[in-house]
């Protein structure tokens, strides 16, 4: 894919990665960025090594503009694209920042999730792009992509990441069982990789996130449940955001249902009978991520999700 991409610069100046997953896709964006400005380059390759292909790798490089949602938003806003008179922004730098490297590159994480007002900002910038400049639109699926953006990017439709893949995102601290533990995660929702490839704190918020919400899948006390409830809402209103919960919750019942694990941490959790039921749980954990979504007061759906585990 890699080479057809490259050659395909010639034609194209903007791109639209899809599907897999998009830490996996944005390395892929930047790779493509060091095989057009490396120094050392021999043909589609680059060195890796040369000052440019380091300082593409740290993000640091001047014709590298990188745009993405922000982490507390739901939603791609226009603030992040920017315009020509609004200096620092992605679209400003689009069109004025140029160094004497051959190749700017602009990258657009979160793309499923921009707002109409930011697509069309973008949408300017495709019909009219800069010179030696090409555009990389990451997206986990192309629902909600206006078509005038989809018909001026040549598509790239990225395949499930396989395990492999994901090792060499992890930090080289992770001990082995940490590495499995992380992937059994990862497997189950991808946007994972990027919270587990630092540092062990995550991993470890994952992890005793759902040993509790394991152990009160075996409680019958209502007590118990609103204690949990109460928790997960002060959790929320200080500083853990409610979308880890909800991957959380997710993952569990993946695990639960698909039994799609390999390390001793899963093993461990589910070697219990779990007697839920899980078709009622999935419903009610749906409607609290629906209501998230949509920005609706989450207390009652959340309340009714875990009371009636
Ligand atoms: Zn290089």
């Amino acid at each position: 894919m890699f080479s057809k991409i490259y050659q395909n610069i010639q034609n194209s100046h903007a791109f639209l990665f899809h599907g897999g997953s998009s830490d996996v896709n944005f390395n892929f964006a930047l790779n493509l960025a060091k095989s057009l400005n490396c120094k050392e380059k021999q043909g589609e390759g680059f060195c890796d090594n040369c000052n440019i292909c380091k300082t593409i790798s740290n993000l640091t490089y001047p014709d590298l503009i990188i745009t993405s949602k922000d982490s507390d938003k739901k939603e791609l806003t226009e603030n992040k694209i920017g315009n020509l008179t609004q200096k620092g922004s992605f679209i400003y730098k689009i069109y004025n920042s140029s160094l004497s490297s051959s190749f700017k590159v602009g990258i657009i994480k979160d793309f499923h999730l921009a707002n109409n007002t930011a697509q069309n900002a973008i949408l300017k910038c495709l019909e009219e792009p800069p010179k030696d400049t090409i555009i990389i639109l990451i997206a986990d699926n192309l629902g909600g992509i206006k078509d005038t953006i989809i018909s001026r990017c040549q598509l790239y439709e990225f395949p499930v990441p396989k395990k492999e893949d994901i090792y060499q995102f992890l930090s080289s601290s992770f001990s082995d069982s940490q590495k499995e533990e992380s992937i059994d995660f990862i497997m189950s929702d991808f946007s994972l990789i990027s919270k587990f490839k630092d540092t062990e704190e995550n991993l470890n918020f994952y992890k005793d996130s759902i040993k509790n919400f394991s152990s009160l899948c075996f409680s019958t006390s209502s007590a118990e449940k609103i204690k949990y409830y109460n928790k997960i809402s002060q959790d929320i209103k200080k500083n853990t955001n409610f979308n880890d919960y909800i991957h959380i919750w997710e993952v569990f019942f993946d695990k639960l249902l698909n039994k799609n694990y390999k390390s001793l941490f899963f093993k461990e959790l589910f070697s219990k009978e779990y007697d839920i039921k899980l078709e009622k749980n999935l419903l009610n954990l749906y409607n609290v991520k629906e209501g998230y979504l949509k920005n609706l007061n989450t207390n009652i759906l959340l309340f009714e999700f875990i009371l009636n585990i």
